[in-house]
């Protein structure tokens, strides 16, 4: 697999703030890879050199082959960018601005058919304006691939979104991914990392702090399990053996089993705060 985004010894100060201390990430074809980060953490700096509306203090970055500090016109329209600022271009329907943008790329996809992928055929002839929240964050995903992008950044995709439109969301983007679109997405919300991305970094003060697989991120799945019951709960490496030790001494069912390890936002609390960050 050929890389699609490459970066080593990135920094980016502003002034007595160094928002971004040194990062290095390789991103492959094909992956969706998510960074994760509190806020102020530097993931719209790092995201935003990337896609080239800012300028980088050191580091090399090679986004499909490009330094984005040298763009060439040929280079953005193999981007696809959704940012977090919803589009306000308020008097135009869904099927306008899709196809007004749809004129921007050499290789655009069919406006229909996006519009359809998104979930908005039924709002096609609706003004933009007059649209839900979620639904004109449909609207900025259909401007984000309009283009056929190889490389798509989604930058906090599903922030102010219902529980379902989330849900809804998440299956457009793994239909993206699915198709071969290589997805950078920031997000603050652990369980959307977990769902959509192979491989996720978390950012804290400018550095990554971790990194790998979300299943087995900061030692995730070694870590000790938890086993409660009705009336104890007790840590251990060996949690099998504990619950077969537990039956034994209930002679059978136990009562109020059950058997835990760290979740995601366990481990991501835990990175974020520790001592050396
Ligand atoms: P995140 O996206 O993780 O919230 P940012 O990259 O936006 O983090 O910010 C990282 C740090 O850089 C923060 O301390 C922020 O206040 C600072 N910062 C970001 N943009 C600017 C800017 N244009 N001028 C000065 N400081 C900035």
């Amino acid at each position: 697999m050929t890389t699609a985004i490459h970066v080593q010894g990135l920094t980016k100060r502003y002034g007595d703030v160094q928002a971004v201390a040194g990062i290095d990430l390789e991103i492959k074809q094909g992956e969706v890879f998510a960074i994760l980060g509190p806020n102020g953490a530097g993931k719209s700096t790092t995201v935003e050199i990337l896609e080239g509306y800012r300028t980088r203090d050191a580091g090399e970055v090679l986004v499909l082959g490009t330094d984005p500090q040298k763009p060439t016109r040929e280079w953005r329209t193999k981007l696809g960018i959704v940012l977090q600022t919803a589009n306000d271009a308020a008097e135009l329907t869904v099927r306008e601005m899709v196809r007004h943008f749809a004129g921007y790329y050499p290789r655009s996809r069919d406006p229909d058919e996006v519009i359809a992928k998104v979930g908005l055929t039924e709002k096609a002839d609706v003004r933009v304006r007059k649209l839900s929240g979620g639904q004109r964050r449909r609207v900025d995903v259909a401007l984000g691939v309009i283009g056929n992008p190889q490389l798509l950044f989604l930058d906090e995709p599903t922030t102010g979104f219902d529980p379902e439109a989330r849900r809804q969301f998440w299956d457009l983007i793994k239909g993206l991914a699915a198709e071969g679109t290589t997805i950078l997405l920031t997000t603050h919300y652990l369980d959307e990392a977990e769902a959509l991305a192979g491989r996720v970094a978390v950012i804290a003060k400018g550095r990554i702090v971790a990194e790998g697989d979300p299943a087995t991120l900061g030692g995730r799945s070694s870590a000790k399990a938890r086993v409660s019951w009705l009336g104890g709960s007790e840590e251990t490496d060996t949690p099998t053996r504990l619950v077969q030790e537990l039956a034994d001494r209930f002679d059978g069912e136990i009562p109020g089993l059950a058997v835990s390890r760290p979740t995601l936002e366990d481990i991501y609390l835990t990175l974020i705060e520790a001592p050396h960050v």
